[in-house]
């Protein structure tokens, strides 16, 4: 039988404006169109495995008010296990609002609010999921000492870790945070910060890559957007080949690989055919508007992939 996911980690509600322009500093505009949807990496992740059918549950907060209302129905939709998702009382849900020029080019704000309220404490109610699950998934939308003691948890009960280091961090990672990684899943501007250089800088993926390897992680893989994705492990490395497709809206591919990632490894795929059917899922994710509703079910994966 398959192995339970764990996803420690954030939700957000999106709410995504589309404008003819940007409004200047004072200016009031009218927009053309508005759409709210779920969102979070964390959220988005456990979505992503569980409608692949892995069975997931969340560790997280959520405010005190109607956003997580809808927020805990969306995992209950998703048979998501969300017991340990707790509302904090006289705090706002963590919201995301994004506005969209014409062209696609986005502006985004990020207010935690409720994620940033999940303690290292909180854990130890949960420390029957996470002992008990095959699989335990962290980013960075929530405290960084959570992230850290959530690992520490996993580590000691042997139960393998999952970090995404997204968004990534602007202050160097705890000592001792990376040799608690099994799997570190990131992009390629992640991949530059956390190696001491600008987003943008020009680096060798490798090369940076092996640096991370050297500083404690059991392997690395980059996702390289439509060039597929690297793995780089004490193994040495691997090329997970792209899925062509024609991109539509490239919006939570990554959560869509990391989500499909973790549930094909917990269902028993070696590491490469798991990172394989994870590109060809967030290939097809990006074929989809939006974020969580790009995400495939099953029967829709099956169908692309046939
Ligand atoms: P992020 O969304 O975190 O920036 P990437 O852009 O690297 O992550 O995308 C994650 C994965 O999604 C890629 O490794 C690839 O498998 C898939 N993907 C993203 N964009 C495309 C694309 N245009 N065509 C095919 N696959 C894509």
């Amino acid at each position: 039988m398959a192995g339970r996911i764990v996803v420690i980690g954030s939700n957000m509600i999106d709410l995504v404006t589309y404008a003819r322009r940007m409004p200047e500093r004072g200016e009031t505009l009218e927009a053309e169109r508005f759409q709210s949807g779920f969102g979070g990496k964390g959220a988005n992740q456990a979505v992503a495995a569980a409608l692949l059918g892995s069975e997931v549950a969340m560790i997280g907060r959520v405010g005190d008010d109607d956003f997580a209302t809808g927020t805990l129905a969306n995992f209950a939709r998703h048979g998501i296990d969300a017991t340990h998702v707790v509302r904090v009382p006289g705090v706002a849900s963590g919201v995301a609002p994004i506005l969209v020029e014409p062209g696609g080019e986005n502006r985004i704000l990020i207010a935690p609010g409720a994620n940033a309220h999940l303690l290292p404490k909180d854990l130890l109610p949960a420390r029957g999921l996470v002992e008990g699950a095959a699989l335990a998934i962290f980013q960075l939308e929530i405290r960084t000492e959570t992230v850290l003691a959530g690992l520490e948890m996993a580590r000691k009960a042997g139960v393998a870790t999952l970090l995404n280091p997204a968004p990534a961090p602007d202050a160097p990672l705890p000592e001792g945070m990376l040799g608690l990684v099994d799997h570190l899943v990131l992009n390629q501007s992640e991949l530059a910060i956390l190696s001491g250089l600008a987003p943008d800088a020009e680096i060798d993926v490798i090369d940076s890559a092996n640096g991370l390897l050297a500083r404690g992680v059991g392997r690395v893989v980059v996702t390289l957007g439509a060039r597929g994705a690297r793995l780089v492990g004490p193994e040495g490395v691997a090329v997970i080949a792209p899925v062509p497709v024609t991109a539509l809206d490239t919006t939570g591919a990554g959560d869509a690989f990391i989500g499909a990632f973790a549930h094909f490894l917990v269902s028993g795929s070696p590491l490469e055919t798991a990172l394989a059917a994870a590109s060809r899922y967030a290939a097809l994710s990006v074929t989809r508007p939006g974020t969580q509703s790009s995400y495939a079910d099953r029967a829709s994966f099956a169908r692309f992939s046939a």
